[in-house]
């Protein structure tokens, strides 16, 4: 990362760098409105740090749905106004360790729950590329962030496609990790078995130095796991050798003809720098949408069940505690997080437990399948992130299915577990960006990294800037 050898080398310092950081925000944040807490303390912060710490003192911006000692916690949510977390995340905590300086906290759609950032409780996220446009969500702000060049890197979380989409609509690089590779601790709930927390930078480059640092087991997130070393290692330089898979059931009609045309242009270079491109299937995508519309929403029902106006700030009504829970969900809680609670506790109920949760929970497995059978022959699968580039701010007000199908691409990583990075492949007629997902096998990140470097290493598509000032 070249923010990062410029600290290492130091040719510039943690604290100009903090401070530079947020002289951007205090310019361009009015017009973007990417966060929702600034650290006006940063850069003091910074000028503690040890400069031979592996981070140096970057500084990055984390999605206000991780806790960071110090720091407001709102999740996008009007429920958690002043919060105050009493400790960080794990993800957090081992950034700041290395010597990250977190210089504030980004927008996203209420407890992550969106496509578009437009749920935050807070107001909208504006696209630096098209300020009429959305950023992506739900981790728009980070995303936003990082295309406007106000961080080098920022944390998300992807939980249905959360850190893919939006680093697509913005033009910039994102990695979902392996469920289980990167603690969860700290992270607020929404979907259990398939949130991850990652990173979003501009490049490649930019995500390998944080994703090493975050990695790895956790004592107090039970899911996470030693990563065992993956099976094939890929080269950077070339890509002779390696298969790509290009699966027919993300090339459906209903998706915009740019996005489809530059995903394959994309493919073709991955070609020409050596990879095998071979055609496969994965014949339950179909099926990934009503599935996580099942499951996330009864997993965050359940989660979000902690939201009861005792725990956290604030409260309201006062005549009996049955009272209090439905005065305080009813008036904090937002029309989405409101639809989900009420279609997973229907899908959890008695009676159509079995008919809902547990069906889908079946279908997920065949999702799963999917994927094994198709690393058995292939690397990595290349296919389009969001069947759109980022859509008009509002387009999609009022109607909760148009921004569900906004995710059919990116469902499946999460159902399955395994692995997305997001990568720029060029742009629409109108200028907006557009991304291509490769996944792979679980544990298999360093491939993915070693493809999109070979690409980023022949393709200037990362290196594009949205002219904000
Ligand atoms: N858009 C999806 C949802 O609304 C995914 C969100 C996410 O990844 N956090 O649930």
């Amino acid at each position: 990362m070249k923010t990062l050898k410029e600290l290492q080398d130091g040719k510039t310092t943690s604290r100009a760098l903090t401070k530079a950081c947020l002289a951007r925000v205090e310019a361009l944040d009015s017009s973007l409105h990417a966060f929702l807490h600034v650290d006006e303390s940063a850069p003091e912060r910074a000028s503690q740090v040890d400069k031979e710490s592996p981070l140096a003192g970057l500084p990055i911006a984390v999605k206000d749905i991780l806790m960071v000692e110090g720091m407001p916690a709102t999740c996008g949510s009007k429920i958690l106004e002043g919060f105050m977390p009493p400790f960080t995340a794990t993800s957090v905590k081992k950034l700041q360790d290395a010597g990250a300086v977190i210089i504030g906290k980004t927008n996203t759609d209420e407890f992550a729950m969106g496509s578009s950032t437009e749920n935050s409780a807070y107001g909208v996220t504006h696209n630096p590329w098209n300020l009429d446009r959305v950023p992506g969500g739900s981790s728009g702000g980070s995303a936003a962030a990082v295309a406007a060049g106000i961080v080098p890197a920022a944390l998300g979380t992807d939980t249905g496609g959360s850190i893919r989409q939006p680093a697509s609509f913005c033009g910039i690089s994102g990695i979902k990790p392996t469920y289980g590779r990167v603690s969860r601790y700290g992270l607020a709930a929404y979907g259990s078995s398939l949130d991850s927390v990652g990173i979003l930078g501009r490049s490649v480059d930019d995500l390998i130095p944080l994703f090493e640092v975050m990695v790895g087991k956790d004592p107090l997130d039970a899911t996470t796991v030693d990563a065992p070393s993956i099976t094939r290692k890929l080269s950077a330089e070339s890509l002779v050798g390696t298969r790509i898979g290009v699966p027919a059931e993300y090339f459906v009609k209903g998706i915009q003809a740019e996005v489809e045309e530059r995903v394959r242009e994309a493919i073709k270079m991955l070609k020409m720098l050596g990879a095998e491109i071979i055609p496969i299937n994965l014949p339950h995508t179909e099926y990934a949408l009503p599935v996580y519309y099942i499951l996330a929403p009864a997993e965050a029902s359940a989660n979000l069940a902690r939201y009861d106006g005792i725990r956290y700030t604030p409260r309201e009504g006062e005549k009996s505690l049955e009272d209090v829970y439905r005065q305080t969900r009813g008036k904090h809680f937002g029309a989405e997080v409101e639809r989900r609670i009420m279609l997973g506790t229907y899908a959890l109920s008695a009676g159509y437990y079995d008919a809902y949760y547990g069906q889908a929970q079946k279908v997920r497995t065949l999702i799963r399948r999917d994927f094994e059978e198709a690393f058995k022959n292939v690397d990595a699968i290349a296919a389009p992130i969001a069947p759109t580039t980022a859509f008009e701010i509002g387009s999609h007000g009022d109607d909760p299915l148009a921004m569900y199908l906004e995710d059919i691409f990116t469902l499946p990583a999460n159902l399955a577990g395994v692995p997305g990075l997001a990568l720029p492949v060029g742009f629409d007629g109108d200028n907006m960006p557009i991304g291509m997902q490769l996944m792979g096998a679980p544990f298999s990140e360093e491939n993915l990294f070693a493809i999109g470097r070979a690409y980023q290493g022949a393709t200037d598509w990362h290196k594009e800037k949205p002219n904000i000032g």
